[in-house]
C-alpha cells in the first residue's frame, strides 16, 4: 500500500528524520493561508499523486511570493499529471503539499528496499540524488554504496556513518546523516515497509539535512497491525476497480487488453494470461477467484470484468480440485444472468464433478462457448474477441 509525500514525511518525524515544515492542503485558499503561517519568503508547491516523477511531469513548483503560491497551486490542483509512473491519462491532483522553500546545497539519494536472496532489508545511497535510481544503477551501479543490514543488530552507526561519507556528504554532518539513517532503518521495519526512499535528501547551505522527498510502500500482509498506515489510505490514487475488487477478497489486476480472465488459482490465471498471448490475444485483467469462490464471488467477478469499456470477450478457466466444477459452473450460470454479458463467454472446466459442469452449462440456454481444454479455449476466447470487435 501506498501513502503520499506529506504522509511519509509525518512517518519519518516520528523516526526523528528531519524534513521542511509544512502542511497538506486541499484547495487554493487553503494553500495560501498555510504558506503565510509558515511565513518566510520561499514556498514549494507540490503535487500530491502516488507517483514519482513529479518535478519533471510540472507538479513541484518553487514559489518567491505568496502570489506564486495561489497561481501555482491553482495550476496543479486538479491537474492531470503526467509521469513516468502515471501512464499517458496521468494522475488528477487532488491535494498539494505546501512547504517551506529548502536552499539546497547538494541532493542525495536514500532508498531501502528488501533484498529477498540476501534475507535481508538492504540501505541504497547514492551521491546522485534528485534522479532516478533505476537509471543510475543503469549507467553508473558504482554510484551506489549498498548495505546489507543484519536484522538482528539492525543499522549500526559505523555501518551508517561510512554510507554517509561515501555519498559524500561532510564530516560536519555526519552525525545528523546517522540520525536519518538510522531513523529510516527503524521506520521501514517497525512500520512493516517494502520501499522506503528519500530522494533527495539535501544538504542546505546551512549545513544540516533535510528529507525533502518520501516516499512508502507498505507490505499489505502487515496492514492489520497499523490501523495508522490503513487510516492514510487515499482511494483516489487507486483503479477502482481493484479497490471494488478487494472489498470481495478478489484478487485483480487491471491489464490494457480486451479478454476477461476469470481463474481459480494465481498460477493457472497467469499461465492463462500466457496462453491468450500465445494465441494472438491480450488479456484484459488478472482475476484469481481463490479456492473458495460462491456465486456471489462469480458474480461480483463479471461485474468487475464488465465495468471495463475495452472488454471483447470473457474466459473462464477453472480448475475443479478443491472447487467443484458443478458448484463453478451454477455460479457462472448465475452470474451471467444476473448480470447483462454482452460480450461472448468461453468456459472451460476441468476436474471433480466435470459432466455434472458441463451438463448444466449446456442446459443453461445461455450463449456459452464450451472449451475443451485450455489451448481450445483460449484459441476460442481470442477468435470470440476478434469477432466481437
Ligand atoms: P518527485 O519529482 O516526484 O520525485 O518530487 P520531489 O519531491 O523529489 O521534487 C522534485 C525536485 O524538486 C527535487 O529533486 C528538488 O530538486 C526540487 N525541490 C523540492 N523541494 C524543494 C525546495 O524546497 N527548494 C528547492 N529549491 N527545490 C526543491
Ligand atoms: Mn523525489
Amino acid at each position: 500500500m501506498k501513502i503520499h509525500e506529506y504522509q511519509g514525511k509525518e512517518i519519518l518525524r516520528q523516526f526523528g528524520v528531519p524534513t521542511p515544515r509544512g502542511n497538506a492542503c486541499f484547495s487554493v485558499d487553503e494553500a495560501v493561508a498555510t504558506a503565510q503561517q509558515l511565513g518566510g519568503s520561499t514556498w514549494v508547491v507540490k503535487a500530491q499523486i502516488h507517483a514519482g516523477g513529479r518535478g519533471k511531469g510540472g507538479g513541484v513548483k518553487v514559489a518567491k511570493s505568496i502570489e506564486e503560491v495561489r497561481n501555482a497551486a491553482q495550476q496543479i490542483l486538479g491537474m492531470h499529471l503526467v509521469t513516468h509512473q502515471t501512464g499517458k491519462e496521468g494522475q488528477v491532483v487532488h491535494r498539494l503539499l505546501i512547504e517551506e522553500g529548502a536552499q539546497i546545497a547538494k541532493e542525495f539519494y536514500l532508498g531501502m528496499v528488501i533484498d529477498r536472496s540476501k534475507q535481508r532489508v538492504a540501505l541504497l545511497a547514492s551521491s546522485e540524488g534528485g534522479m532516478e535510481i533505476e537509471q543510475v544503477a543503469a549507467r553508473s551501479p558504482e554510484k551506489i554504496h549498498t548495505v546489507r543490514i543484519d536484522p538482528v543488530a539492525g543499522l549500526n552507526a559505523e555501518d551508517s556513518a561510512r554510507a554517509a561519507q561515501v555519498i559524500g556528504i561532510p564530516a560536519s554532518a555526519t552525525s545528523d546523516a546517522v540520525a536519518v539513517l538510522q531513523g529510516l532503518y527503524r521506520a521501514f521495519v517497525e512500520k512493516d515497509a517494502m520501499l522506503a526512499e528519500i530522494n533527495p535528501l539535501v544538504l542546505t547551505a546551512d549545513g544540516r539535512v533535510l528529507a525533502l522527498d518520501a516516499k512508502f510502500n507498505f507490505d499489505s500482509n502487515a496492514l492489520y497491525r497499523h490501523p495508522e498506515i490503513i487510516a492514510m489510505r487515499d482511494l483516489d490514487e487507486e483503479d477502482p476497480a481493484e479497490v471494488e475488487a478487494s472489498k470481495f477478497d478478489l484478487s485483480y489486476i487491471s491489464l490494457d487488453g480486451d479478454i476477461g480472465c476469470l481463474v481459480n488459482g494465481a498460477g493457472l490465471a497467469m499461465a492463462t494470461m500466457d496462453i491468450i498471448k500465445l494465441y494472438g490475444g491480450s488479456p484484459a485483467n488478472f482475476l484469481d477467484v481463490g479456492g473458495g469462490a460462491d456465486k456471489e464471488k462469480v458474480t461480483e467477478a463479471f461485474k468487475l470484468m464488465l465495468r471495463n469499456p475495452n472488454l471483447k470477450a470473457i474466459l473462464v478457466n477453472i480448475f475443479g480440485g478443491i472447487m467443484k466444477c458443478d458448484v463453478i459452473a451454477e455460479g457462472v450460470v448465475a452470474a451471467a444472468r444476473d448480470v447483462h454479458l454482452g460480450v461472448p463467454l468461453v468456459v472451460r472446466l476441468e476436474g471433480t464433478n466435470v459432466e455434472r459442469g458441463k451438463k448444466i452449462l449446456a442446459e443453461s440456454g445461455l450463449p456459452i462457448i464450451s472449451g475443451n481444454d485450455m489451448a481450445d479455449a483460449a484459441q476460442k476466447a481470442v477468435a470470440a474477441a476478434k469477432g466481437s470487435r
